[in-house]
């Protein structure tokens, strides 16, 4: 009998896309049975594993635009069992709904052909064959990607490895339970206010949203994020009791490092889905229009567009609203297609140089100190209380202080996307730790068994 045990020198990466379905499953649950088979098979794990989340824009996304990628050393002889075990999984978990393209892709050696996919998905709509050609010419296998699943595939591969990353707790409950609601708002509450900032992203207290329970028929029970993967080890199996879940898995990921709005882009290079930077001077606006959205638009040399800060967007919409036609801005945010054009969904707002409010004020009169009229054009000013007249006065210059300070304004925590930074964890980082399966995973991996080929 073979013993796979760590003993390869292979490095093998396995990206998942496309599983799931708006009626259930979720690509990370995939995952998670696959990790804990590859951890009992004895699999050594390079990292742990990873959640990566893409443009949050593109307009076929399920939910989160999530996918998952393995990272395990193998046997020479190991990645046709891997294959096909991969393969088997998906063929029996995978939904099967026409808009799922249930995807696996493996890459055996170096991540680094296909970093420049993982950082194009971030920010842009991509090609699924430009994706597939790439694939082939690195000599990847791919299980499915009939349409669009490889390129999530693919780019969950390319992020390895992650620079700038947080950690999250998912907890998960059988397939066959499809209730929507959660019912554990109180005890999300209780977590948070015992451990955050440590966790992060859990709940809107001004709207009283609770956001690390899902709202769909998908086995996630909660998610809990952070920027220490041993403090979420250790509320695994407690959390896993006390909330009534089956298994946990710890995935690393690229959520909450703001890696979407990194591409700074002229308003001309701008295209539909992109999720692009952009900074110019506020040239029209802001205009709050029916539902309190914020409306206004940038320009900068190339040419003028239209950005929204929805009123969901709390704080952002607000500090928009005091923005002054002038000021200097940069906003990041994902692009919609309006029938009048494209229009940027903004997810922060960067006030680089506001301009102080300059109003022109009719001199006061200098003998008996009365704000005083214009006499006419050309003939200088007059007083309206005791007759004073004089030519040779002028206007008064007042500044009143920007209402906005230099500064960054982000949106509330109902409206984070995955990617975006949220506030309470602004300046944290996140630790390193080994990628024992017995720290990712819950229940712990017992016994090591093989693999066999079929
Ligand atoms: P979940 O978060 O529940 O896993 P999802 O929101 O990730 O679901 P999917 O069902 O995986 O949604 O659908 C997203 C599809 O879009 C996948 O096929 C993925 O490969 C593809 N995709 C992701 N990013 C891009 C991109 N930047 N350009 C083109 N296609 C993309």
């Amino acid at each position: 009998m073979k013993d796979l045990r760590g003993r390869g020198n292979n490095v093998l990466h396995i990206g998942l896309d496309d599983v799931d379905s708006p009626d259930g499953m979720c690509t990370t649950f995939l995952g998670a049975l696959l990790a804990r088979r590859l951890a009992e098979a004895g699999y050594e794990f390079l990292d742990y594993p990873y959640l990566v989340r893409l443009n949050p824009n593109i307009p076929f996304k399920t939910r989160g635009n999530g996918s998952v990628s393995l990272h395990v050393r193998i046997g020479r002889d190991d990645l046709e069992a891997v294959e096909e075990l991969v393969r088997s999984y998906i063929e029996r978990l995978a939904e099967r709904h026409g808009k799922t393209d249930a995807t696996a892709v493996l890459v055996v050696g170096s991540t680094e052909p296909l970093y420049e996919v993982y950082k194009r998905a971030l920010v842009e709509l991509i090609s699924p064959s430009a994706v597939r050609r790439l694939l082939k010419a690195v000599g990847a296998r791919v299980v499915g990607g009939h349409k669009r699943g490889v390129v999530g595939a693919a780019a969950s591969v390319g992020a390895y490895p992650l620079r700038s990353y947080t950690y999250e707790l998912l907890l998960y409950r059988p397939l066959i339970i499809k209730e929507r609601l959660r019912g554990l708002d109180d005890e999300v509450k209780e977590l948070d206010r015992l451990l955050r900032p440590y966790i992060f992203a859990n709940v809107d207290y001004a709207a009283n949203r609770v956001l690390a329970t899902p709202h769909g028929p998908d086995p996630v029970v909660a998610g809990i994020r952070s920027v220490n993967p041993l403090l979420l080890s250790a509320l695994a199996p407690r959390l896993c009791e006390a909330w009534g879940a089956l298994m946990a898995i710890i995935y690393k990921s690229n959520q909450a490092t703001g890696q979407h709005l990194t591409l700074l882009k002229s308003v001309t290079d701008v295209r539909p889905y992109d999720s692009v930077v952009i900074r110019g001077r506020v040239a029209s606006g802001p205009m709050v229009i029916r539902g309190g959205h914020v409306i206004f638009s940038l320009e900068d040399s190339t040419a003028r567009m239209e950005c929204a800060a929805y009123r969901e967007t709390g704080y952002l919409a607000r500090a928009a609203r005091k923005l002054k036609r002038g000021d200097l801005i940069e906003v990041g945010g994902g692009v919609r297609v309006r029938k009048k054009g494209l229009t940027l969904n903004v997810e922060y707002l960067r006030v680089l140089r506001p301009l102080p409010s300059v109003e022109l004020k009719n001199p006061l009169c200098p003998r008996c100190g009365r704000r005083m009229k214009s006499a006419g054009r050309g003939k200088g000013f007059k007083c309206p209380n005791c007759g004073y007249r004089e030519r040779g006065l002028k206007k008064e210059v007042y500044f009143t202080p920007p209402l906005l300070e230099p500064g960054t304004y982000l949106q509330s925590p109902s409206a984070y996307r995955h990617l975006s930074p949220p506030r309470e964890a602004l300046g944290l980082r996140s630790i390193p730790a080994p990628p024992l399966p017995n720290l990712f995973l819950y229940p712990p991996v017992h016994k090591p068994f093989k693999i066999s080929k079929r």
